[in-house]
């Protein structure tokens, strides 16, 4: 027999919990993702760019009962993957801080950054968290099915509009960033999801508790977030250093600094950050290639070493020569003469993204590094 809709959500919750999960809610499913016409517009003005998988199967995405006819109830859930500080700066944009600006001596990068360290977004710093999520929901799942239901899981795949469920289930909201904030976890956490059959017991929303805050718009170097809660995905860090295959537009080149793969910056500014507390997670926790490679030894990368450091690694996935790629435009925005061996032997890299951007990281050392001292 299946249990009243109280008891079940409180053994949801308390199973969650039990795995680890940071926070789970719950939302009746009667009717479309509440911003579903938003996205939709979204779309339609182009800012996904190249991300044309956001394009298909709209009524899937728009309203989960096309997935799972029968589906009552939609959980949601946290999981924090913090790392206990701020991401360092060291992402910082190149030169002067804002896009597209001309070099200035003023803003010479210091020498001592010359064996400098990329900036990784902090949800990449350890193992990939999608195959950690499909666990955790698969058992959650199974005691969704001891009671009688059917289930469809999401570990941050699939056509859903999670950050809108998340929302309607009271697990945070969305902030002016489009970034997901939650209370008390603030804003480093991945979101997955259950659909099931069975009736829950939904959680209240969450007021929006942004207020007059624009601390994230004011900090993305690219001038990404063009309104509260409009991401121009086509200008932001994050999709350009992963999502983007080809060349980056030089208008960007320069604002994105030593961001080696996506950006924290919108994300640090977050004063919701502030009762954040480290994960508990150790697959999280960084590898050594994060804080101890400088910049330029990842160019000595081939394809198989790639594959091989970055073995159940997110970073995996770009392939070797995106990453290289980023990993030049972070040389050309921080990289002194010392480097320059290093990209003169990647711009020679038969595959022409490396060499192109390589090319580019040498002209932006000379230029930088022939300008006249600001003072004397
Ligand atoms: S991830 Fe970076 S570039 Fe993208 S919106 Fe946030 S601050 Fe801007
Ligand atoms: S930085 Fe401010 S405006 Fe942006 S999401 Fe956080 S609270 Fe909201």
């Amino acid at each position: 027999m299946t249990p009243a809709p109280d008891i079940l959500s409180a053994g949801v919750k308390s199973i969650a919990a039990a795995l680890g999960l940071s926070d789970c809610r719950i939302a009746a499913l009667n009717g479309p993702a509440p911003h579903a016409a938003e996205f939709q517009a979204w779309l339609e003005a182009g800012h996904q760019g190249s991300m044309a998988w956001l394009e298909k199967n709209p009524k899937r995405r728009q309203d989960p009962r096309e997935v799972l006819p029968d589906a009552r109830s939609i959980i949601v859930v946290a999981l924090n993957y913090y790392q206990g500080i701020r991401t360092p700066m060291n992402g910082k944009s190149g030169q002067n801080g804002s896009l597209s600006s001309h070099p200035s001596p003023l803003s010479t990068p210091d020498p001592q950054r010359s064996s400098n360290h990329g900036t990784i977004a902090q949800y990449a710093w350890g193992d990939d968290y999608h195959a950690l999520l499909d666990e955790k929901l698969t058992d959650l799942c199974h005691y969704l099915e001891t009671c009688g239901g059917i289930q469809k899981l999401y570990a941050d795949t699939g056509p859903i509009l999670e950050r809108d469920w998340a929302s309607a289930a009271g697990l945070g909201w969305n902030g002016k960033s489009t970034i997901q904030i939650h209370p008390k976890l603030g804003n480093y956490f991945f979101l997955a999801e259950i659909l099931t059959t069975l009736p829950l017991t939904p959680d209240p929303p969450m007021a929006d508790h942004c207020g007059k805050c624009v601390r994230c718009i004011t900090a993305c170097p690219t001038q990404a977030i063009i309104a509260p809660r409009q991401l121009d995905a086509r200008r932001c860090i994050s999709y350009l250093t992963i999502e983007h295959k080809g060349s980056i537009p030089d208008e960007f080149r320069r604002a994105i600094g030593g961001r080696i793969y996506g950006c924290d910056e919108c994300l640090a500014a977050c004063p919701w950050n502030r009762f954040a507390q480290a994960s508990a997670e150790t697959a999280f926790t960084a590898r050594p290639f994060v804080h101890q490679w400088p910049l330029r030894d990842f160019l000595t990368l081939t394809d198989a070493t790639f594959l091989s450091l970055f073995r159940h690694s997110p970073i995996r996935r770009i392939k070797r020569p995106a990453f290289l790629r980023n990993v030049c435009i972070a040389l050309g925005n921080t990289g002194t003469p010392a480097d320059l061996p290093a990209l003169q032997t990647a711009a020679q890299d038969p595959h022409e993204l490396i060499a192109e951007h390589a090319t580019w990281a040498i002209q932006e050392i000379k230029l930088r590094h022939s300008a006249p001292p600001a003072f004397s």
